[in-house]
């Protein structure tokens, strides 16, 4: 807290400035601001109550109050004095009595008054009733008697376990993906999977769906793309699921009934090629065994003409130890335009989410950038995309991470004053720890409080493209969060937590990665590079090898 105690005028940063005083044109009911004058935010010399709206209604007993005053004089919230931060923030947790509540702010000679209306929660046989009443229609599974087949239409289509619950555990669907349809729950779909699909995503046929057959499998390095693509000719874009086990990565294709096997001889990183058929379920499963120096960095599934693309992404390529040069990073700042994100205790007339996440964004990738890395923004201005464009955008980068930046907060039935701090999100912990070590890498930089990282179905950590994470870095709820969350150098600093957090899980996984071959006798570099399914060129590269035809026995070549 002490850290707030400073005065304000010294940090007071011109964009913020800036876009209160564009706020404020747009405002100008504000009238503590006198036209001629630049409201600072330092001290907007009013009350601005930033939530909830006045008027607000609900059943709840409990609501947060959240605003901002003149912090050169006390609060009072009906007549009583009231905590706030060094720049005058302030929330308050209070008790609804049914009916209207008032709550009269005096902050000097300013007077805001607060209505909140509680309502009493409906115990009649009401249509809103959640406990007692069955006026509810229970909408039950239905199973088809005739064959039906359905074709997803919305890229990224998220299947779960259950209509009522989604599974943190399973994997988007690509464009293309057909199923049979084995009935429908609600607006659900059930798949072969016994998976449940949005009847949204889904385009239905009711015809039967002729089985599936590999006929084809090739399998092949795409050294510019860095990617294992395997690809599989197929009559039906089949249903699919993917998983791993410690070096095998399985990938199941529904009411499949035959399975060519692609030739893994000569990449390096698949070892062998297993096929495993479960008749009763009618699957197939390829099983890829990859050696065990190598490991991928993500997956990709797409449907092209009869043909199935599986990619692996495999390990970045630094060109040396200390750089970045070689990495390409997604940088997603959250929200944008008139998508605000949450707001803090100056609402509307403070920075918002958007504009915070923005700001940092920008010093991540600088940091990055001069490390010699390729940055990839969704967004580097006030620009709206919507979840599914930036997971569009994401898939086509390929990235060798996505890191979304965003700010956090609490409903207002929660305290707001209880909540505060940075917190990681995931949906899948499969490429090299990701979650964790970014985790650990901004709380001790920032020396902030280390909680666990939290698994969630989010738009942007369900991605399987890349290892990603999505970083709420504080909560504008909370006043002192917002407090240090608004002051320019704090973004900075925050900025460059990220981009040092990045920087280490990349240099971590590219030399972990680095496979060393011994040079026996026979060897040439010709041959290695051949077993290992790269070029003569990019291994000398990779080694500063300058005479190819010049290597000892014992000599430790670098397997990139
Ligand atoms: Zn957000």
């Amino acid at each position: 807290m002490l850290l707030f105690q400073k005065k304000v005028k010294s940090i007071v940063s011109f964009s913020i400035v800036l876009l209160l005083s564009i706020v404020f044109l747009s405002q100008p009911h504000l009238t503590a601001y006198a036209s001629n004058e630049m409201p600072g935010y330092e001290n907007p010399q009013d009350i601005i109550i930033a939530s909830p709206k006045n008027n607000y209604t609900t059943t709840g007993s409990k609501v947060s109050i959240l605003g901002a005053c003149d912090y050169e004089y006390p609060l009072y919230m009906n007549g009583e004095e009231i905590e706030t931060s060094g720049y005058g923030f302030f929330t308050v947790y209070v008790e609804l009595e049914v009916g209207k509540n008032e709550f009269v702010f005096e902050n000097n000679e300013v007077i805001n008054t607060l209505t909140i209306i509680r309502n009493k929660v409906s115990t009649s046989s009401g249509n809103n009733s959640t406990s007692g009443g069955n006026t509810t229609p229970k909408v039950t599974y239905k199973e088809y008697q005739n064959d039906v087949y359905g074709v997803i239409t919305s890229d990224y289509a998220m299947p779960r376990s259950k209509v009522s619950e989604s599974n943190v555990n399973l994997m988007p669907l690509t464009l293309g993906t057909t199923s049979r349809i084995l009935g429908e729950n609600g607006s659900y779909y059930k798949l072969a999977d016994g998976t449940y699909v949005s009847k949204s995503s889904i385009k239905r046929y009711d015809k039967t769906l002729e089985p599936n057959k590999v006929t084809k499998a090739s399998m092949s390095k795409d050294t510019a793309a860095n990617q294992l693509v395997i690809e599989l000719t197929m009559n039906v874009n089949s249903l699919y699921s993917v998983s791993f086990e410690g070096q095998n990565i399985y990938l199941k294709l529904y009411d499949t009934i035959a399975a060519a096997k692609p030739i893994t001889k000569g990449n390096g990183i698949i070892e062998k090629v297993t096929v495993n058929t479960d008749s009763k379920n009618k699957t197939k499963t390829y099983c890829f065994t990859m050696f065990d120096s190598a490991s991928i960095y993500g997956y990709d599934v797409n449907f092209k003409n009869g043909v199935m693309r599986f990619e692996l992404k495999l390990p970045v390529i630094l060109k040396d130890t200390k750089s970045l040069v070689g990495a390409t990073i997604l940088l997603d700042a959250g929200h944008g335009d008139y998508d605000n994100g949450t707001v803090g205790a100056m609402g509307v007339y403070g920075p918002v989410e958007k504009d915070i996440n923005l700001n940092i964004t920008l010093y991540t990738k600088q940091y990055l950038e001069a490390l010699g890395a390729k940055v990839v923004l969704i967004r580097e201005d006030d620009t709206f995309y919507s979840l599914s464009n930036r997971v569009e955008t994401i898939r086509k980068v390929k990235p060798d991470i996505s890191v979304s930046i965003h700010g956090n907060s609490l409903d207002y039935a929660s305290d707001y004053s209880k909540a505060s701090g940075f917190l990681t999100y995931y949906s899948y912990n499969l490429f090299g720890n990701l979650p964790n070590v970014m985790n650990n890498s901004i709380t001790s930089e920032l020396e902030l409080k280390k909680r666990d990282p939290r698994q969630s179905s989010l738009s942007l950590t369900r991605l399987t493209t890349c290892p990603s994470v999505l970083l709420e870095t504080s909560f504008l709820s909370n006043p002192y969060d917002y407090e240090y969350l608004i002051q320019s150098e704090n973004q900075k600093e925050f900025g460059i937590a990220i981009g040092k957090a990045i920087q280490g899980y990349l240099q971590g996984i590219a030399k972990q990665n680095d496979q060393v071959y011994v040079v026996k006798k026979g060897d040439t570099l010709a041959s290695i590079a051949s077993k290992h399914g790269i070029t003569i060129k990019r291994l000398a590269e990779y080694n500063r090898i300058e005479d190819i035809n010049y290597i000892i026995v014992g000599q430790k070549i670098l397997i990139p």
